[in-house]
């Protein structure tokens, strides 16, 4: 049987189904997906240096002959180290491997290497460790995969070429009028190029086409739902005046806050459904903007949700909005995974019945049977934690499509634009007068202890203070059990040691809702002095005399996380500060956490953010409720990301149905089943 791009890979020779499992796990299942299966950076072995040529701290390949293997030693149980020479004529190198058997068994003295790694040692003394080798005389550049356990850098390549040399001739999927409008490769060139490019050049180009395809299908998806949206109309609300609202207020609002409330009311009383993002940074008082047009639906006869990612946020808005709404007359109700089944029940029929003018709640309140009486409005607050797809299924909730969605991430331009497509904006750009900058500062865990000295006098004062530790990113509900009971043994430390006579209390992912709630109530209340937590606490919660953060193991946060944390402080007018404490080492780890120091933009966090973020890392994106894109990054493809909506409008209007581009079509509706479904 002769192999095509649709063939499984335990059909490539050397493959089979064991390694096919494991391809699985990185999405690999067909010769396409593995030929998709693109590098995620390259060695650049085109032209390897003199030992002395390569600067000390420096990655770079030196070519050089194996003089020496010394036998292995073993360190201690598990470990062993080994030292090879080699010399390029003028200099010598030591490489050092741990545990290396395997990678040294086959090396042979008096042979020419490449070895590739970062240069160490001294001017005198040059040293590699755990160098990647490869034969003499290999150039160009060299691919480095993705991987997953039981697969090798190796493995991937030497699999990936033998299915390019079994491969016929791929077919193209784009018409020629676009791959010459927009000066694309071929899919064919693309696809064999990526894997092992002559140079830079090459590879760029045979990218470009990888995320034109990608970024094209993203946009004919968001094209289409947007063209659905269109035709839609709201039943208008009529205009209401806010002055009883602004009166009810214990404070002035910003500037910012009233122009971004008028918007909003201008959406509702306009007949089309209302598809609003407020963003601003934390802190910025986005709550009262919802509260205000929750109020307007009410004096419109109207309903509202207000939707919260957290538990323990949807508790706080509860408890902070219930003495301004109720007393203005609004009935309000929560509804969270820890109501009992019986309030969910009551509350949902009080819903229905129209007994209720705003409910409050989690994702509890899209899990499909909530009814309302007459729903005029959603809101989603913090929205960078809900996938488009969630967005969607509540305003499809009957007529009440009217959506505000409140963002704290300044989502840089070039991702609101894909994510929010047809969204309006309003941006907060202006603080509640007499907030101060919160201090930052970033420090080595051998500081440790003078940093919590430094707590204990803000605690003495009669502040209050949070230390957050990290905890697994992939998965915020499954916080894995070795890390948990660090968290808590880490408090126990704290409260035997260094925090020994303060009130001290627990906060994690772990914890059920009502453990939650009443940790959070009692931190509220100022029974707790100091919360260690995970971050479960990152969004929107506002504890005004919390004036000190300290962030544990800091370089696992993304940055836009470690400033929606540090926004959990500086919510009063108090001097507050937060201590980002890390070891690592990278030069990339320790640029970012320092530009958290002189910074307290989260717009130009989130730029710094999306810019530096390792290559294939797409947390943020998961984030944003984006699908995971393979090719494209957001923070550098803006351009081609221009390029596709042109191409994906043209397309559309000559060919609506994509009849004559099937591939793209099955590519589109996988895109769609992405942004919409789970993602
Ligand atoms: P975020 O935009 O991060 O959601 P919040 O809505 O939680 O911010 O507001 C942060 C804090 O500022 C709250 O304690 C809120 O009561 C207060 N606040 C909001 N608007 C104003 C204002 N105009 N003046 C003073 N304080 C305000
Ligand atoms: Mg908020």
């Amino acid at each position: 049987m002769a192999l095509t791009p649709e063939s499984e890979i335990r059909f490539l020779r050397g493959v089979g189904e064991q390694r096919m499992k494991k391809y699985q796990k990185l999405g690999v299942t067909t010769v396409e997906d593995l030929l998709r299966h693109a590098p995620r950076n390259y060695l650049d072995l085109r032209r390897p240096a003199a030992i002395r040529e390569v600067p000390l701290g420096e990655r770079g390949a030196v070519a050089a002959v194996l003089t020496q293997k010394q036998p292995e030693r073993l360190l201690r149980k598990g470990l062993t180290v080994q030292h090879l020479t080699a010399t390029d004529g003028r200099d010598t190198i030591t490489l050092t491997f741990f545990n290396g058997k395997y990678t040294v068994l086959p090396l042979r003295e008096g042979e020419e290497y490449l070895f590739y790694g970062r240069m160490e040692g001294s001017f005198t003394r040059r040293e590699m460790n755990s160098p990647a080798i490869f034969p003499g005389e290999t150039r160009g550049l060299f691919p480095i995969y993705p991987l997953t356990a039981g697969l090798t850098n190796k493995g991937v390549a030497k699999d990936v070429a033998t299915a390019l040399a079994l491969l016929p001739q791929l077919p193209e999927p784009l018409p020629d009028w676009v791959r010459q409008e927009q000066q694309l490769a071929t899919l064919d060139y693309a696809l064999r190029t990526i894997h092992s490019p002559p140079s830079p050049e090459e590879a760029a180009i045979a990218r470009r086409r990888l995320v034109f395809d990608e970024l094209l299908a993203l946009s004919i998806s968001f094209a289409r739902m947007k063209a659905g949206r269109r035709d839609l109309r709201v039943r208008p609300m009529e205009p209401v005046d806010l002055a009883p609202f602004f009166a009810a207020l214990p404070f002035a609002l910003t500037g910012a806050q009233e122009r971004a409330i008028r918007e909003a009311v201008a959406d509702l009383c306009s007949g089309v459904p209302m598809n609003r993002l407020v963003q601003g940074d934390v802190g910025s008082g986005k709550t009262m903007v919802a509260a205000a047009c929750c109020w307007f639906c009410w004096k419109n006869d109207r309903q509202s949700a207000l939707m919260a990612p957290t538990e323990i946020l949807a508790e706080q808005h509860f408890r902070g909005l219930s003495p301004l709404l109720e007393g203005l007359g609004m009935r309000l109700g929560l509804l969270t995974g820890s109501c009992t089944a019986k309030e969910k029940r009551l509350r949902k029929a009080a819903l229905e019945a129209g007994e209720l003018d705003l409910v409050i709640g989690t994702h509890a309140l899209i899990t499909g049977d909530t009814r309302f009486a007459d729903l005029g409005l959603v809101v989603t607050d913090e929205q960078h934690r809900f996938g488009v797809a969630q967005r969607m299924t509540l305003s499809g909730k009957g007529e009440g499509s009217n959506v505000l969605v409140m963002s704290a991430t300044p989502i840089p331009r070039t991702l609101a634009l894909i994510i929010y497509g047809d969204l309006e904006l309003s941006v907060i750009d202006e603080l509640p007068p007499g907030r101060q900058k919160i201090s930052t500062y970033y420090i080595g865990s051998d500081k440790r202890q003078r940093a919590f000295g430094y707590i204990r006098k803000h605690l003495d004062q009669g502040y209050q203070g949070y230390i957050v530790c990290p905890l697994v990113e992939e998965d915020p509900e499954g916080e894995d059990t070795a890390r948990l009971k660090a968290a808590v043994t880490y408090m126990e430390e704290l409260a035997r040691g260094p925090f020994a006579g303060y009130r001290l209390g627990l906060l994690h992912g772990r914890m059920k809702g009502k453990e939650k709630d009443a940790a959070m109530a009692a931190f509220a209340a100022g029974e707790i002095q100091l919360l260690i937590s995970t971050t479960v606490i990152e969004v929107g919660v506002d504890v005004p005399n919390a004036v000190i953060m300290m962030v544990e193991n800091a370089e696992r946060f993304g940055l836009s996380q470690l400033h929606q944390l540090r926004g959990r402080v500086g919510r009063g007018s108090a001097k507050s500060c937060c201590i980002l404490l890390s070891d690592a080492r990278g030069d990339n780890a320790r640029e970012r956490l320092r530009l958290m120091t002189t910074t307290g933009d989260g717009f130009q966090v989130a730029e710094y953010d999306l810019r530096t973020r390792g290559p294939g890392d797409f947390f943020g994106m998961r984030q944003h409720g984006l699908p995971q894109l393979q090719f494209a990054d957001l923070a550098t493809d803006s351009q081609v990301l221009r390029q596709t909506q042109q191409t994906a409008a043209r397309l559309l209007a000559e060919d609506p149905a994509l009849r004559f581009v099937p591939q793209l079509a099955k590519k589109v509706a996988r895109m769609t089943e992405m942004v919409s479904g789970g993602i």
